[in-house]
């Protein structure tokens, strides 16, 4: 094993190794909604989500997860990273503010960090993941994986978080 495995936020224990990658492929799988074709985010309606204006759109997870938040960033129109305006990629260091600002309404929140992959979907989104505070080992990247390692948050809490950050951004 690499010496990641060593560090404190290392999620897994025991014996492990790493896989082997496979040879490149000839050309990348399509994203999720390439083109706006079939894209959940622009077939969602506003009540699927916690908040939203004219221009973005704040979302839930389908579902709780391990950490205490996890919300997504949405423009309402179906861009992707690139293909932001003028107009909407001066907004965007402001929304981020402002959203990262309303998660940690939940409380006990030590980071909340500030992600864009972009691999899974075109739809423009960037995650919000709320670390909680005083726990160390959840520090860091590791935070995403621990998110799927830890058991989901129970449904009650989940919906008050939620309902929480909803509010902050109002
Ligand atoms: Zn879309």
């Amino acid at each position: 094993m690499p010496s990641v495995a060593d560090w404190d936020t290392f999620p897994f224990d025991g014996d492990l190794h790493p896989r082997s990658l496979d040879e490149p492929v000839e050309r990348e799988e399509p994203r999720h909604g390439e083109g706006g074709v079939d894209c959940r985010r622009c077939a969602a309606g506003d009540d699927e989500y916690l908040w939203t204006d004219e221009r973005w759109r704040l979302a839930p997870l389908q579902a709780p997860s391990g950490l205490p938040a996890v919300v997504l960033l949405e423009t309402r129109e179906h861009v992707d990273f690139d293909g932001l305006t003028p107009e909407l990629a001066a907004e965007l260091g402001p929304m981020l503010l402002r959203v990262q600002r309303a998660v940690y309404a939940v409380g006990d929140i030590g980071n909340v960090h500030v992600c864009r992959w972009g691999d899974g979907s075109e739809h423009f989104h960037f995650w919000f993941m709320a670390r909680p505070a005083r726990v160390p080992q959840l520090i860091g990247s590791f935070a995403a994986i621990w998110d799927d390692i830890l058991p989901p948050l129970p449904d009650d809490v989940w919906r008050a978080n939620m309902a929480l950050i909803a509010r902050a951004m109002g």
